[in-house]
């Protein structure tokens, strides 16, 4: 028999109705195989009886012996308390819940096996609810062989009844058929079980099993599936970027008038890393696929001019270009820049956000869908369905990195014409660690800004106790005196928006009081776009000296005469928030600080992120020091990553597998057959997969 066990329902089993069928349906179980991939969290050990004068605390193991009282014990908690004892020991059994019937069982002389944990009680050692069966002499009992397996489960679905299944499911395994994917000769290598094997152990691992390794997700047969399960994602994301490549783009090549004359008119020179990667994507945009390009570049290494670059090779090429920012702040600052850059150049600069209301937006729209705007500006609301364009060739989304890949396709088939999709720039300034860049984002090709542009000098950064706040408004002070200008950011633990603001309001007017010779201002994200933007543009107008502000101002915006940043309650953000923010200073020549105002007690962790801030400026540094505290699914926002979650691998404690993953995947093509078959196994529920 030659049955695939994916093939075979779970109904098949015995004891699964609809009702457990739908339950399973619930922990992503619908066959055979998925049964089997649902692996053990951890283990019991089931294979020998514990001797009572040998329990410890915390131990969860069989016991035997003879109950000598059974008695009920009134108080707080009602309870029925049940001595046991055998040649070595004694041991209280309790429980809360229980029936008369239950207690008239358990009369002394009779003889039980019980599994449970160990606990110390108010005199001696409990087992609380332990599961307990009465035995006698005459029959032999056995114990288990095997370690038992505890799997995750779901409400109503009983351990037992999980274990059940699943023993059958090995059975058919034993039997039947569950193809191997992994080519004979790189198992090999890898000294990696076979697929059959690994799952046989972990679902019953024998008595000796070395349970930490397994905790800790590091044995051979966990490592033999994690690896599987990564180099499905691996090749899904290969596969994707082959079939992008089939989709047509407009072929972009460059005339260079216009790029000359914007990098002319520019006061300063590109670094050499901004150049390296203008070339890399102007190569992209000339080829006749779409481009799907991550641009990588720590805060205020330059990257709005490298837009600008793709956005004018869009132009050259006769095609519209779209920059998208994520918030309303950011896209109207883009969208003054490419004003003042590309106005003189003599391109109309469009402008599109979801506050932008009746005829201005309907004007912009126009615009738009005739072509006669050629560079369009805004938020999201580019992409919504009254937006037509004439004929996108470029899309730049910057700031973004939360962006998965389903959103990236959607994104691009926005600008689908005649079978032809926009290329898409992504820009980023949270770098991203190596082991994601790996794995999510497999199907981009990524670009690197590694260079900050001359004349920067390292922002300061200290870490200062909220007690000490008079303290840092005199410093405020002083550096407002100098002409410099200052932000002041305020956190609060709360999701509400409404909460944050109001908090920066109070701080704004307890500031204003304190420090009355300033000019101060307030932005927050409850107010009007246009009340956000003149506050902002008076801030960098410097007819602002303080700027009061929730983490609204997290990403891009830029004044380069502001040199300070004080936050309060840094402890409250990630690391990658934290590196954002102060991004904000350091934009110009003079020396510019930070202001980490902590509330104490501080967290293990709020502390740990805070020393790095003071430690290090280096946003790759901090990147992998934030993936290290938070773990991948926060780091990349798992909810939007869509494939991203993993059912086995872990991606962190096995980023070592990535690299040679990676070196897989060429060699992989030699078994297509398998490529499909690992994909349509590992993501084969992903909704959407594929569908290009
Ligand atoms: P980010 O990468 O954070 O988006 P920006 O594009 O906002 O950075 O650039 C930060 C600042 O650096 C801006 O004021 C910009 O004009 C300036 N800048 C960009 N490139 C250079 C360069 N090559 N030399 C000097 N200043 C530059
Ligand atoms: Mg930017």
């Amino acid at each position: 028999m030659s049955h695939l066990l994916a093939d075979v329902s779970v109904s098949s089993l015995k004891g699964v109705g609809a009702a457990v069928a739908e339950k399973l349906k619930r922990l992503n179980i619908l066959n055979l195989q998925d049964l089997l991939f649902h692996l053990p969290l951890r283990y019991q050990d089931r294979s020998r009886v514990v001797p009572l004068g040998a329990l410890r605390p915390g131990d969860e193991c069989v016991i035997e012996g003879e109950v000598k009282l059974c008695d009920i014990q009134q108080g707080r908690r009602r309870s029925l308390l049940c001595r046991l004892q055998d040649g070595t020991g004694s041991v209280t059994l309790r429980f809360f819940h229980f029936s008369a019937a239950q207690k008239n069982n358990l009369t002394p002389g009779t003889r039980l096996r019980c599994f449970g944990e160990v606990r110390p009680g108010p005199a001696g050692l409990e087992l609380v609810h332990p599961e307990y069966s009465r035995i006698s002499d005459s029959e032999l009992n056995p114990v288990e062989e095997h370690l038992t397996p505890v799997y995750p489960t779901t409400e109503g679905l009983h351990q037992a009844r999980l274990r059940s299944l699943i023993e059958q499911a090995l059975t058919q395994l034993l039997q039947g058929d569950i193809t191997e994917l992994i080519p004979e000769v790189l198992r090999q290598n890898w000294q990696f079980p076979a697929l059959r094997d690994a799952l046989l152990y972990l679902h019953r691992p024998p008595v000796d099993a070395d349970q930490h390794l397994l905790l800790e997700g590091l044995h051979p047969a966990q490592r033999r599936l994690a690896f599987e399960e990564l180099l499905a994602h691996h090749l899904s994301l290969l596969k994707l970027r082959q079939q992008t490549r089939q989709v047509g783009a407009p072929v972009l090549e460059p005339s260079g008038h216009l790029t000359q004359a914007f990098l002319s008119q520019l006061p300063f020179p590109l670094t050499n890393a901004q150049t390296r990667v203008a070339q890399e994507i102007s190569a992209d945009l000339s080829q006749p696929y779409p481009m799907l390009r991550l641009v990588q570049g720590d805060v205020g290494s330059g990257k709005t001019v490298v837009a600008a670059l793709s956005a004018l090779q869009a132009v050259e090429g006769d095609y519209q270009a779209a920059v998208m920012a994520p918030t309303e702040i950011l896209a109207e600052q883009h969208f003054i820049n490419f004003s003042r850059w590309l106005e003189p150049l003599g391109i109309e600069v469009a402008w599109l956000a979801g506050k932008l209301k009746g005829k201005a937006r309907q004007a912009q729209l126009e615009a738009i869908a005739s072509g006669r705007a050629v560079v369009v500006v805004g938020t999201h609301a580019l992409f919504q369905d009254e937006v037509t364009f004439a004929r996108l060739g470029v899309v730049v989304i910057d700031e973004q990195h939360r962006f998965g890949v389903h959103q990236r396709l959607s994104l691009r088939e926005k600008g689908r014409q005649q079978g032809r999709v926009p290329h898409q720039l992504i820009m980023t300034a949270t770098p991203i660690p190596r082991t994601l860049t790996m794995s999510a984002y497999a199907d981009l090709d990524c670009s690197i800004i590694d260079e900050l542009p001359p004349g920067r000098t390292p922002v300061n950064t200290v870490v200062i106790e909220d007690t000490r706040r008079d303290q840092v408004i005199e410093r405020v002070r002083a550096a407002c005196a100098e002409q410099r200008q200052v932000y002041w950011v305020c956190t609060l633990i709360e999701e509400s928006e409404a909460l944050q603001c109001q908090a920066a309001e109070v701080t704004a007017e307890s500031l204003k009081e304190t420090l009355p010779e300033l000019r101060i201002g307030l932005v927050h994200g409850r107010m009007k776009p246009a009340e956000k933007t003149s506050v902002m543009q008076a801030f960098k107008a410097a007819e602002l000296d303080l700027l009061v502000a929730t983490t609204v101002i997290e990403v891009g915006v830029d004044v380069p005469n502001a040199s300070v940043m004080i936050i309060e309650n840094p402890e409250r953000l990630g690391l990658a928030q934290l590196h954002q923010l102060r991004g904000r200073v350091g934009r110009g020549s003079v020396e510019s600080h930070c202001v980490l105002m902590y509330h104490a007690p501080l967290s293990r962790q709020g502390r740990e992120r805070l020393k790095v801030m003071r430690e290090t400026s280096d946003g790759f540094k901090i990147a992998e020091k934030d993936l290290e505290l938070r773990g991948p699914g926060e780091v990349l926002g798992t909810r939007q990553t869509g494939v991203m979650q993993f059912r086995m691998a872990d991606l962190q404690r096995d980023a070592d597998m990535l690299t040679r993953i990676r070196t897989l995947a060429e060699p992989m093509q030699q078994w297509p057959e398998q490529v499909d078959q690992l994909i349509q196994r590992w993501l084969g529920h992903a909704e959407n997969y594929g569908n290009v």
